[in-house]
């Protein structure tokens, strides 16, 4: 057993807390590898956001779970020597589907896990969730729990049709769990192809997708009948146009791919949504910056000279996630 206390690692609990007063949300970056963390961590060091480490449970079987959790505690480390006195990490399992995965995670030295029991019929979310929260909280490690279901795919979650929290379930949902938090489905979905185009317009100018809108009404009716609770938005990448051309410009193959508009994020973040979670946007920082070397010097076989600017180009994306878009710049001073 190690506790996350020990790795120099926070949960989520006052992050949460301070984010909804102050109208900002906390981002919740995935990570599975070396340069990801760096980018992460230098983009929150040198914004002083805080910041919470995402591992599914599909880049815990990529990256080995040993290793990820002494890269987080290194991280702790490593924004240290950065100048951040107190940074405030956290160390979350994305997605957790059993019982035995979030213990495992709380006993590793996890600080938050995710219980996503969402597909399950709504009683038996109830209990698995509760389990969860019995078993974590004995070791302060916090819970975030889902109720609605999220379309698209990602690493091992995915469904087709999304079904939208219902709001007269949350209170009841709530108390009966004592989840920490709340990730809901309101229009958001997982993967850089959020929205089919049959469910877009066109904008008539530059022939690109434009999103339906999320489901604010439903957000606002989740936050009166659950004032000041701590709400989560997963699937929330925007899916940057300049990323994609990109990658297309350099023979990728990414047609019609397109994401949550950033402004409908900044609205959310002012909110009670106080976690917003992105992972698809640095997957596609990454690929664009690998690509482009490729394909303008072919004759590169460091590596070190392509993940290099894939690591600058997904620092320069989380820095503007932070400041532009979240709101969390200076919060973590
Ligand atoms: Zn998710």
């Amino acid at each position: 057993m190690v506790s996350y206390k020990e790795l120099g690692l926070v949960n989520t609990r006052e992050m949460f807390a301070k984010a909804i007063k102050g109208g900002y949300a906390i981002p919740a970056f995935n990570f599975n590898n070396m340069e990801q963390l760096q980018a992460i961590i230098k983009a929150a060091a040198e914004t002083k956001s805080p910041v919470i480490l995402q591992v599914s449970k599909g880049a815990r079987n990529y990256a080995n779970q040993t290793l990820l959790r002494y890269m987080a505690q290194g991280a702790v480390e490593y924004a240290k020597e950065l100048g951040w006195e107190h940074p405030q990490i956290c160390l979350h399992l994305d997605h957790g589907d059993s019982f035995e995965l979030c213990k495992s995670c709380v006993d590793f030295g996890f600080s938050s896990v995710m219980i996503d029991a969402s597909a399950l019929p709504y009683e038996e979310n109830i209990a698995l969730t509760r389990k969860v929260v019995d078993y974590a909280h004995q070791y302060d490690v916090t819970v975030e729990a889902e109720l609605g279901v999220l379309a698209g795919v990602e690493d091992d979650v995915q469904a087709e049709e999304s079904h939208y929290t219902r709001p007269e379930e949350v209170i009841d949902f709530a108390t009966r769990t004592g989840c920490d938090s709340l990730a809901i489905s309101i229009g958001t979905s997982h993967g850089a192809y959020k929205f089919k185009p049959e469910q877009c317009t066109r904008d008539p100018k530059t022939g690109r997708l434009v999103p339906p809108p999320l489901a604010f009404d439903v957000l606002d009716a989740i936050m009166e009948k659950l004032p000041g609770f701590p709400i989560v938005l997963h699937g929330s990448s925007s899916v940057p146009q300049e990323y994609v051309d990109m990658i297309n410009a350099h023979g990728g193959k990414l047609p019609d791919a397109v994401g949550i508009p950033e402004e409908q994020l900044r609205k959310a973040a002012k909110s009670a949504v106080c976690k917003i979670n992105i992972d698809s946007d640095s997957r596609l920082a990454f690929t664009a910056a690998v690509r482009k070397v490729f394909d303008e010097k072919p004759g590169e076989f460091d590596p070190r000279k392509y993940c290099g600017p894939a690591r600058d180009l997904m620092e320069e994306l989380y820095k503007h996630k932070i400041i532009n878009v979240l709101g969390s710049d200076g919060k973590a001073e």
